[in-house]
């Protein structure tokens, strides 16, 4: 974790990060970029998970994406894909208009459904015959999207799975996605929150002695350990790592050849709760010689539009000197 100096220098970043905040204090979101000054150094190519703005992007998609680009978002990654659809737009017109605005679509988050099915409907290895056709189907689609990654943004049987065996049983059916996607020249990864650093039991190993260790693996280390390296990759979000009680940086280090990805997160507005230390992070995952990161916000805590918190982690990366 940071040390103090590291700690000191986040602070600093910080303070630099709320006096942007603070002067754009308009919670309508057209308003607060009409009113707050224009990125003046926009000129890195950042990526954006389009999440982040909830339904302030459809008000006006070809107003925002404009703004988007002006900020220096010229990498999307799509969240919201349903069959033909991005939200509630056709996906080739979305896909249009962004490439208007000299965006690019490079990933998209998505899960394989059984048609009529809701989202956390309870999941059965029976239905992995039907939900690799329901694969192959949106494969087709993320082709013409021309997207690089196609990634699982979270699996609901994870939160409670207690043994390695189910573990091994997931990465045997995510072996099999992504063997569909590599067939289409798309990667195929799976995107963190806290609950793959819950421990599972494995057959044979015996309780540490010390009552204090922590007993069993991690998930997300088994899946890295039992999915094909050749067609399952992994997104790491560094936030939700920390919530997990892993320290990014390591994990990065650790896992170098299958992290391909980062979602690049923080409480809220990037680099303001000193929790992470993007420093270390963009330095190791250039290292590791990963391009592809997506900014991500949740909503936003202080009453502002999503799009002042996306335009504020925006100015982070700008100013920040170890964003290239
Ligand atoms: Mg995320």
């Amino acid at each position: 974790m940071s040390n103090r100096r590291d700690f000191l220098k986040n602070i600093s970043l910080a303070t630099a990060g709320g006096l942007l905040a603070g002067k754009a204090g308009i919670a309508n979101a057209s308003d607060a970029v009409t009113a707050a000054s224009p990125v003046a150094t926009a000129n890195k190519a950042l990526g954006l998970q389009i999440y982040s703005l909830q339904q302030e992007l459809y008000d006006n998609l070809p107003q925002r994406m404009k703004e988007l680009k002006e900020m220096g978002y010229v990498n999307f990654e799509l969240a919201g894909y349903s069959k033909g659809k991005i939200g509630q737009v056709d996906f080739m017109e979305f896909k249009k208009m962004a490439d208007d605005n000299g965006i690019k679509i490079v990933s998209s988050h998505v899960s394989p459904s059984i048609e009529g099915q809701q989202m956390f409907a309870p999941f059965s290895y029976d239905d992995v015959p039907k939900l690799k056709e329901d694969w192959k189907f949106k494969t087709e689609e993320h082709q013409k999207l021309g997207c690089k990654f196609m990634i699982i943004p979270m699996f609901m049987p994870i939160m409670s799975m207690k043994t390695s065996d189910e573990v091994k049983q997931m990465c045997d059916y995510f072996n099999q996605l992504g063997e569909i996607n590599k067939q289409a020249g798309i990667i195929f990864a799976y995107h963190n929150h806290n609950w793959e650093f819950n421990r599972v039991s494995v057959p044979g190993e015996q309780p540490s002695r010390n009552p204090f260790a922590p007993t069993g693996k991690q998930i997300e280390d088994l899946m890295i350990e039992y999915t094909d390296p050749a067609l399952v990759s992994f997104e790491l979000d560094v936030y939700w790592t920390v919530r997990g009680s892993n320290d990014p940086l390591e994990y990065l280090k650790k896992h170098a050849n299958r992290i391909k990805a980062l979602h690049i997160k923080d409480t809220a507005v990037l680099g303001q709760s000193g929790l992470l230390n993007f420093e270390n992070i963009f330095n190791q995952m250039y290292a590791n010689g990963v391009k592809d990161f997506f900014v991500e916000l949740e909503a936003m805590p202080d009453g502002r539009s999503q799009l002042a918190g996306v335009k504020d982690c925006a100015a982070f990366l700008q100013k920040a000197s170890f964003v290239k």
